[in-house]
Order: C-alpha cells, then sequence, then structure tokens
C-alpha cells in the first residue's frame, strides 16, 4: 500500500533495484543542457541545414545539436549517406560545431539491419553489408526466417560477443572518427527470441535478455572516450524497460502526445531514475498537438513551461532560416514571433536549470488540483502549476522549512509579496493564472 500517485511506489521500487545491483548512471553536467534537434529537417537534412541553423543555436544558447534519423545509407551499416552527406561532409561538420562551441549528437538505432524488401518509413531497404557478410548473426523465428524488430528490420543477436563488439566499434568510430558527443538511440524496444540453431541457445529468450549489453557497451566506451558524451535512450511512446534504463545519462519523455504527458513522463522518471537525475522534455513542438483537420498528428506546441517546471531539459526541433513551408506535422520555422518566445524560455532555462535541482514529491496528480510540482535548487524552492486555461483560487506551497519567505513569479518577473510557513502548515497563496504559475519561494 502507499499515499499518493505513482511516484513513491516507483522510486521504492528503483531503491530496492539499487539494493540489487541497479544503478542509473550519474548524469555529466553536459545531460542538462539545451538542446536542438534536426527533426524539423525530416528524413533528407543535409550539413547545409545544420550549419544553417547553427548561428541561432548559438544565438539562442542552445548547447546541443541532435542530427536525427536518415543521415546512414542503410541501417546496421550506418555509413553516412553518399547523397546527402559525401566525402567528409559529416566530420567536417561536426568539427564547425564544436568550432562554434555546440556540442553535437547523432541518432541510431542499434542492433537492427536492414535485409532487402523490408520497407521503412523513410526508404527502401536493400541488403546491408553486415548481413551480407555475417549473415549468421541473424536472429531467426522458429521457421529459420530472419526474425524482425521495429521499422521491420533484422535483428543482429546480441548475445554472440562478435554482434556486441560490432556495435561497440560503430559507437567508437562515431565518436573517436566524426567527432561526436553523445547519441540519441531511438526505437529502443524489445527484440525478439531466437532460434537460429547455429547459436545453440540453452533459451530462445538469451538474444532478448542481452540486448540490454550491447547498451551497456555502447555507454561504456563513449564515456571511455569523452566523459561528459550524453547518451539519450527513447522508447518512443513505451514505458521505459529496466533492461537499458541504466545505460544512458539522459531520460526523455519519449513522444509525448501533448504537455500532460511532458509532465507526467518527466516525474515517471525523476521516480525511476532518481531525483537529480537528466530528463529530457523533448521537443517543445509536442507540448501541443491536434489529430483534427489533419491527416496525422499535428504540433504546434510552445508549452516550455510544462518541462521547464516539472525539472526536464528543454528541446525544440525549429528549422532556420525559415523554410516558408509548414509541414504535415505541424509549423517548425521560427518565425519572428516564435523566436520572441524561444528567447525568453530558454534563457529562462538557462538562468533557472530546475533540471538539475532535486526533484520533490509534495504533489498528487490526479488529486491536487491545480497539477503540482516542486523542485529545491541552491535554497530556493521552485513550484509549478499548472490548468487547462484559466485556474482561480489558492495553491498551497509544500516543504517550507518554517520561515517567511519573498514569492515571486520568474516567468513573469511579478513580486507577489511574502508567505510564512508555520510548523506543520504549509502557506496558501491566492493565484490567478492561465495554463501555468511559475514561482520562486526563497527565505
Ligand atoms: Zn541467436
Amino acid at each position: 500500500m502507499h499515499a499518493g500517485d505513482f511516484y513513491d511506489p516507483l522510486r521504492l521500487w528503483s531503491t530496492l533495484m539499487g539494493a540489487q545491483g541497479w544503478h542509473p548512471a550519474v548524469p555529466p553536467p553536459s545531460a542538462f543542457e539545451a538542446t536542438w534537434c534536426s527533426w524539423g529537417y525530416g528524413f533528407d537534412i543535409t550539413p547545409a541545414q545544420m550549419l544553417g541553423a547553427l548561428p541561432k543555436l548559438k544565438d539562442l544558447g542552445l548547447a546541443w545539436a541532435t542530427l536525427d534519423d536518415r543521415w546512414f545509407d542503410a541501417y546496421g551499416d550506418w555509413n553516412p549517406r553518399p547523397d546527402t552527406f559525401p566525402g567528409t561532409s559529416m566530420k567536417d561538420m561536426v568539427d564547425r560545431f564544436h568550432r562554434a562551441g555546440v556540442k553535437v549528437q547523432l541518432w541510431w538505432l542499434p542492433i537492427g539491419a536492414e535485409i532487402a524488401n523490408g520497407k521503412g518509413e523513410s526508404h527502401r531497404y536493400r541488403q546491408s553489408d553486415v548481413v551480407r557478410d555475417h549473415p549468421e548473426w541473424l536472429v531467426l523465428d522458429p521457421s529459420g526466417r530472419p526474425a524482425t524488430m521495429v521499422r521491420s528490420l533484422a535483428v543482429l543477436d546480441p548475445s554472440l560477443p562478435e554482434v556486441r563488439a560490432y556495435f561497440r566499434d560503430m559507437a567508437v568510430r562515431f565518436i573517436r572518427d566524426f567527432g561526436f558527443d553523445g547519441f540519441k538511440m531511438d526505437n529502443i524496444f524489445a527484440i525478439p527470441p531466437c532460434h537460429n540453431p547455429l547459436h545453440r541457445h540453452a533459451s530462445p529468450e538469451e538474444s532478448t535478455r542481452a540486448a540490454a549489453e550491447v547498451y551497456r557497451e555502447i555507454l561504456a566506451a563513449t564515456h571511455a572516450l569523452k566523459p561528459e558524451a550524453v547518451i539519450q535512450i527513447c522508447p518512443c511512446g513505451t514505458l521505459p524497460s529496466a533492461d537499458w534504463l541504466p545505460w544512458m545519462d539522459q531520460g526523455v519523455t519519449a513522444d509525448p502526445v501533448g504537455a500532460a504527458q511532458v509532465r507526467r513522463r518527466i516525474k515517471i522518471l525523476k521516480a525511476l531514475l532518481g531525483p537529480a537525475s537528466a530528463v529530457s522534455g523533448d521537443h517543445v513542438e509536442l507540448s501541443a498537438m491536434t489529430r483534427e483537420g489533419h491527416p496525422d498528428w499535428f504540433e504546434t506546441g510552445e508549452d516550455f513551461a510544462s518541462t521547464l517546471g516539472a525539472g526536464g531539459v528543454v528541446s525544440t526541433k525549429f528549422t532556420w532560416p525559415p523554410t516558408g513551408v509548414v509541414p504535415p506535422s505541424g509549423p517548425v520555422d521560427l518565425t519572428p514571433a516564435r523566436e520572441a518566445l524561444w528567447r525568453k524560455w530558454l534563457g529562462l532555462y538557462d538562468r533557472k536549470r530546475l533540471s538539475s535541482g532535486t526533484f520533490l514529491n509534495l504533489y498528487t496528480l490526479g488529486v491536487d488540483a491545480p497539477e503540482g510540482y516542486a523542485v529545491a535548487k541552491d535554497g530556493v524552492m521552485n513550484y509549478a502549476f499548472y490548468a487547462q486555461g484559466p485556474w482561480r483560487g489558492e495553491v498551497e506551497l509544500r516543504g517550507l522549512r518554517p520561515g517567511t519567505y519573498r514569492v515571486r513569479d520568474y516567468a513573469e518577473g511579478r513580486d507577489l509579496g511574502s508567505v510564512t510557513a508555520a510548523p506543520g502548515k504549509a502557506p496558501r497563496l491566492p493565484a490567478a493564472f492561465t495554463d501555468h504559475l511559475l514561482l520562486e519561494v526563497a527565505p
């Protein structure tokens, strides 16, 4: 039995796992820096587009750029695409980001490999070189055909030491030879059991169980080269797995559908990974979306407050210079109006950095109204309250030691006077706000 929402039981579960030697990685300080991602440009991103956005990243104080999906020729081989990243353009691009002081993260999906006639979202699959050279590495289904994982990819069996070495060496190549500073490992789900007779498995589940070993070795090899490297693992809209949770530096809200999911998933991951863990709120554009009148989700999110106030790391995928094109997934151009908003919130994020504070479980989701969050940092309590639209009433400022405090709405720069906390009695503050109220409460 437990009180409150999911936080306490998940935290207890994590602590009990810790007693058995399960410990999430301690994130480097770089895991708390704001991120820009190339996904606004979609599958055919080029070095010119990446470098075109670079001055605006510098201008807005974004410390990271992620080169997202489809920079590569074939899953499994992971060579730069000759049509978009020819010759040495990949390394040259990373070097130019570094000269500007911006770190670069690379998107990839270990374990999977293309086989001919497979179909992906982005391109028609061919036989990858790795499957041509090592057909004996494939996970097979009970009928002896290649088993498939996400994106209809064939699976290289991670229970084989040579397969693990292949992906570890791949990570080393990305970090050491291309110069990348970390990874966004995406579409990370379970992989199928293996019935390949060549592997002499004691149990078909050996392949499924060994998957996490790949992520563990990638994390170790990456940090051996760059201690400040950041690896994010994204399970794309599904729950995280205990298998791979310890083998990353940064959790992510994993393709949230709207701001409520952003906040709740930050709370889930803080419970699992610890109150000082790094959790990305994912692209802010995902914080508002609709399907009405659109073939798929249409994203219009600008809700940085949900990530910032709940203690997440902010992220965005705008295009710059503006392209004038609105993709079917929603606007991504950084128009002058959006730029002013982005500048305000990225500035606030950098000044507050609540993501690296201590997340406190003081409010209960589904019970307390408005929805509340608290993060302690540098002797200051930071509260965030959320409602859909306008809200009026009293908010309770929980967790304060007895004393008198100054209250400030740091998002709007408003002084809200002072409150006094008596022993065992949280002060209440009359409040009227729309969507969010972000408070700093200092002695
Ligand atoms: Zn196998």
